[in-house]
């Protein structure tokens, strides 16, 4: 007879579009750190829904505040005013030092606006000529799945095939300013960057890139939009990427755990120079900014303001570095990352990393391989160290299997 899992991904499998590979597991129940699957078995979340589950698998303070909500009011649309609309957009905005925030539910949408804002702030403020503006964008981005995105994606399997595409788009090596300077036109109206790229493989850019970037921008009156939606809310160890260097972007893209692990929910924060060019009609989503995406993103905002998360993710990425260092070396070619968040770049010769992601699921182990080479830990803030140093002892023990 087939196992549970075996007979829930076949029913699965009967149904649903191909678009994903998952790993051969059905998750069932989930608290903090450990998810626990049809199977009866508990797994460690090394991989923290690419970041979505910062703090874990139903985090109390989130549950609470969308169960309370819950029974008060769900939706209005955006038609109508509700009663905790406001105190997100405040707390948002503050955390980012913005003015204001136009919220969105996915991550995709969200950059998608901060590329309408850029157009239209192009046309408004810049003074481009209609339709001519451009955007810089980077090689080995992910930015979502959007005809506008993947027309600028680098990946064949997200790009190929779905054309045409919008034009407007011009993509650089990342990391490379001479490069990202070399493209600037008198059109240019926006550089669109991951502070560090997720899906790439946790690829890091050279120390200063960031903020070299910033200075292009103030010198040729371009906007930096930074899609933070993986990199932020303390992953990297600091509530943003950006803060690594310093740098303040004009636009930050947030999705992922500002919505607690529970809804999507994402926002683009600007200050009002450039969030003021989009006026009634121009842009929304029924759903943005929802009553219950309200409470859970301001909820996220409140366990963030002690910067115990962020402290967490430093300290404790640290260790987990360390530890990742010393991985047998004839596995490794590199490890990448900041904070809870590495990019374990296998040797040559070496099992795919499915292969060992799948090994590391018979160790209880839940992770993913980003592209062939690369395995992705991103465990959430939550994880403690104990908890840390066993699952880098069974990739250890993954990649000594034969
Ligand atoms: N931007 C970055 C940096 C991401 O990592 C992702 C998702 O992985 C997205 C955008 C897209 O977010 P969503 O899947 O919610 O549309």
């Amino acid at each position: 007879a087939p196992t549970p899992t075996d007979a829930e991904l076949a029913r699965a499998d009967a149904h649903s579009a191909r678009n994903y590979h998952p790993l051969p597991v059905v998750l069932e129940t989930a608290s903090g750190a450990w998810a626990r699957g049809v199977d009866g078995i508990d797994y460690l979340d090394m991989l923290a829904g690419y970041s979505a589950l910062n703090f874990g698998h139903r985090h109390p303070r989130l549950v609470g505040a969308v169960e309370r909500q819950l029974g008060r009011l769900t939706l209005t649309s955006r038609a109508f005013q509700h009663s905790v609309f406001a105190d997100f957009c405040e707390a948002v905005s503050g955390l980012c030092g913005k003015d204001a925030v136009l919220p969105m539910n996915t991550g995709a949408e969200a950059v998608e606006t901060a590329l309408k804002l850029a157009r239209r702030w192009g046309y408004d403020v810049k003074g481009v000529e209609p339709d001519r503006a451009e955007i810089i964008t980077f090689d080995g981005n992910f930015h979502g799945r959007t005809i506008a995105i993947v027309g600028f994606s680098t990946d064949p399997d997200a790009h190929d095939g779905f054309g045409p595409y919008p034009p407007g788009f011009r993509t650089v090596p990342y990391g490379d300013i001479a490069a990202v300077a070399a493209a600037v036109t008198a059109n240019t109206v926006a550089i669109l960057l991951e502070p560090i790229q997720g899906e790439a493989g946790v690829l890091v850019p050279p120390d200063g890139f960031l903020a070299a970037v910033r200075a292009l921008c103030d010198e040729h009156g371009i906007l930096m939009l930074a899609d933070e939606i993986q990199s932020g809310l303390g992953r990297t160890g600091e509530t943003f990427a950006c803060d690594h260097e310093q740098v303040v972007p004009d636009v930050y893209i947030l999705g992922k755990a500002l919505g607690g692990g529970i809804l999507p929910v994402s926002v683009v924060a600007a200050d009002w120079s450039v969030m003021g060019v989009i006026g009634p009609g121009q842009h929304g989503s029924t759903f943005g900014g929802n009553p219950l995406a309200c409470v859970v993103g301001t909820e996220v905002v409140r366990m963030l303001e002690s910067g115990e998360f962020q402290r967490r993710s430093r300290e404790l990425g640290e260790y987990m570095h360390s530890l990742l260092a010393a991985l047998p070396v004839a596995a490794v070619a590199q490890v990448r990352g900041r904070g809870l968040w590495a990019g374990v770049e296998l040797a040559a010769g070496q099992p795919s990393a499915r292969i060992i992601c799948e090994r590391l699921l018979a160790r209880r182990v839940l992770a993913k391989d980003a592209h062939e080479g690369t395995i992705r830990l991103a465990p959430p803030l939550v994880i403690e160290r104990g908890e840390i140093a066993w699952a880098v002892e069974q990739l250890a023990d993954s990649l000594r299997e034969e």
